[in-house]
């Protein structure tokens, strides 16, 4: 139909196809492609509502400069020399980009480069390091590479779902529709591990409420129940696992007595062993997890201590089971490809000084990045300390989603050079900046994305550009162009920046990675536009699936159970601070909801900020519902409404992460935040900061 376009949601990492239809009085008509592999025409209540997020209410349409509006190309100049002036006078490591799994690959792919490549500094790093940097290390440290072995078919091919630290059904809804009807069909069994009673315990059929923090003991825990019982795949671990016996040792010394065990966890004995009994005698056994686990100063060692027990037993890279790492974002896979995290480089590749010299003669690059760069809490910290002096913002609201968020915006405030692109005006962020640049939004962009289950789809734009705001990729290319790279940014449309991402995957490749675009090198520009959406590895390669012969990336081949030990959080609670502050996701909005926001049905959901509180808890504090409340942490405070609720814990809180400055000031969720990282990740700890409440007083 000439009037259809297919394009895909642009919110979580589910990655759901979307058909768009103009309709003739100028609206369009939002529906769920039938024929994407992602949701097969389903969409949720955020998806479904897009059509109600298209208006220009809201958008920036036009650059400023300190406050004052400007033409393009003038805040372009702008943007070139000051970060050339900057990298000259105090070297390339004095500035830095942070960017978004908002963005497609092609933005990510062409901001890469201007910064390793051109500029010569590593210091980019994007939001999604808050979102899946961890499952990142723990792949790399098992499998030798980023490579996410199972798909979402598998979630109808599995016995036993085991979703650790995932509220599916809010925040991955689609996900969550297909294991209901797996479950309706095939009686899947489901356990849910959250300190939380969310929404997914619906269809829990055990749900273990493990005290935050505590994974890695219960999953030491499950190693050791599995190899009393003889589950070890003695061939699959003799022919394709190292460190086996070490990871076994481990689990063994530290929890092996399992009443012991329980009590640590907070979980009923009977209900811990029927867990591992069910995981002991299902082969098809799906283990999913998300920012419950990746968001811990322990969040590598947690995605290990799971990654251990699939290795362990052999189920890995097989229909039906293995470990799913479920992204946050719609294109956090695709940042990971590209190499828009400080740690990588490109293509899916490492700081090797192979791959610097590949990367460097492939780019013709008059200067590379040789090591990595600031991870993001990090990259704010070092702008806070004045050793980044110019920074570059695109497509994310820092001021709001960071830990420590006071001190971000002190960061932000003293910084030499502020720049911040984004498809919206006056986010939080916004305050500090002193160019900001409209860029193009949804509906508008066109290039590609990847989802969780490593699905590359294409966007396709089926809207005008509005006022002066352009693509993210072809604002770093004009600026890459005044800065004096003409040559090596002369891309005039997505299509270019694409193809120059599938050379680089494929040069000096030859299978040797997992990430391999080669079989799309010569596609044309028709044949971009008509890509259908395709998991990796795309190439006609009979390996079909990730690790099903057994063979990994890493030098011997084979892949590593790690042994892992508990560590504690390192803030715990203090009479001071006697709570424990969990954050997260709700059903109908989207990170600060800058573009949810905007659709009434979604705001009619949770419409304003609250904090979940145990009856108990809030009897002791002299608190009842709909009282406000007032939170405080060693790092900063928010007012909230009192929500009694026995979802969470006596002694445990939860309040969502959406809210910022312009909806409601009192609430933003990274203000009270710690900024305690992984120390391999960087991944902040976003569900685990000591808090106390007291009744909100107005003056
Ligand atoms: Fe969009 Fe995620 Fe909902 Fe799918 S599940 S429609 S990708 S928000």
């Amino acid at each position: 139909m000439a009037d259809q376009k297919r394009t895909t949601c642009p919110y979580c990492g589910v990655g759901c196809g979307v058909l768009v239809t103009k309709q003739e009085d100028g609206s369009v008509q939002i529906k769920g492609d039938p024929d994407h592999p992602a949701n097969f025409g389903k969409l949720c209540s955020k998806g479904s509502a897009l059509g109600e997020t298209l208006g220009l209410e809201n958008r920036l349409l036009e650059p400023k400069i300190e406050g004052q509006t400007v033409k393009m190309d003038e805040a372009l100049n702008v943007v070139a020399q000051r970060f050339k002036e900057t990298a000259e006078k105090y070297g390339p490591d004095s500035v830095a980009f942070y960017v978004s799994g908002q963005l497609l690959s092609e933005d990510y792919y062409v901001a890469n480069k201007l910064i390793k490549g051109f500029i010569g500094t590593a210091n980019i790093d994007t939001n999604s390091r808050l979102c899946m940097s961890s499952s990142v290390v723990g792949h790399k440290r098992a499998f030798g590479s980023d490579t996410v072995p199972q798909t979402y078919e598998d979630l109808e091919k599995a016995d036993l779902v085991v979703l650790v630290g995932s509220n599916l059904a809010w925040c991955h809804p689609v996900l969550f529709q297909r294991l209901k009807a797996a479950q309706k069909e095939r009686g899947t069994k489901v356990v849910v591990i959250d300190p939380r009673r969310t929404a997914t315990c619906e269809i829990a059929d055990l749900h273990l409420a493990v005290k935050p923090g505590y994974d890695v003991l219960l999953f030491n825990g499950l190693l050791n129940y599995l190899a009393q019982n003889g589950a070890q795949d003695s061939v699959y671990v003799d022919n394709h696992i190292e460190g086996c016996e070490q990871a076994v040792a481990m689990a063994a010394e530290q929890a092996s007595d399992y009443q012991v065990l329980a009590r640590q966890c907070d979980i009923a004995l009977a209900d811990l062993m029927t867990f591992y009994d069910w995981f002991l005698k299902t082969e098809k056994t799906l283990s999913m997890y998300s920012q419950g686990v990746n968001q811990s100063s322990q969040g590598s060692d947690k995605v290990n201590s799971i990654l251990n027990c699939h290795l362990y037993t052999g189920r890995i890279g097989k229909e039906g089971c293995g470990p799913l790492s479920v992204t946050g974002q719609p294109n956090a896979m695709g940042g990971r490809e590209v190499g828009g995290l400080a740690n990588m480089l490109a293509a899916h590749m490492d700081f090797t000084p192979e791959a610097i010299s590949r990367v460097k003669t492939f780019w013709d690059s008059p200067t590379i990045a040789g090591k990595p760069g600031h991870k993001a809490v990090d990259m704010f910290e070092a702008v806070h300390k004045g050793e980044i002096k110019a920074i570059w913002i695109m497509a994310t609201n820092p001021a709001v989603s960071l830990p420590d968020a006071n001190r971000v915006r002190k960061a932000l405030e003293t910084c030499e050079f502020v720049v911040v692109s984004d498809c919206v005006q006056n986010t939080d962020t916004m305050a500090y900046a002193n160019v900001v640049l409209p860029a193009a939004t949804w509906g508008e962009r066109n290039g590609t994305v990847t989802n969780t289950e490593r699905c590359i789809s294409r966007q396709h734009s089926f809207k005008e550009l509005p006022g002066e705001a352009l693509p993210d990729w072809k604002i770093i290319t004009r600026v890459a162009q005044k800065m004096g790279f003409e040559k090596a940014f002369s891309y005039e449309t997505s299509y270019d920046v694409f193809a120059e991402h599938v050379a680089l995957s494929a040069y000096e490749n030859e299978g040797t990675r997992d990430f391999d675009l080669s079989s799309w090198q010569g596609l044309s520009r028709e044949e971009f536009d008509a890509i259908e959406p395709i998991k990796w590895p795309i190439n006609n390669n009979p390996k079909d699936r990730f690790f099903a012969d057994g063979k990994f990336y890493t030098a011997s081949g084979k892949a590593n159970m790690l042994a892992v030990d508990l560590k504690a959080p390192k803030h715990t609670p203090t009479a001071k601070y006697p709570y424990v502050l969990n954050t997260g996701r709700i059903r109908d909005q989207w990170h600060t909801m800058t573009r949810s926001g905007l659709s009434p049905r979604l705001s009619s959901h949770l419409h304003e900020p609250y904090l979940d509180i145990h009856p108990d808890t809030a009897l002791k504090e002299g608190l009842k519902k709909q009282d406000l409340v007032k939170v405080e942490s060693k790092w900063g405070e928010a007012i909230l409404r009192v929500k009694t609720c026995d979802t969470v814990k006596p002694g445990e809180l939860f309040m969502p992460m959406h809210w910022n400055d312009e909806n409601s000031a009192h609430a933003v969720v990274g203000r009270l935040v710690n900024p305690v990282t992984d120390p391999f990740s960087g991944q902040p700890e976003s569900k685990h900061t000591p808090v106390n409440v007291s009744k909100f007083q107005p003056d």
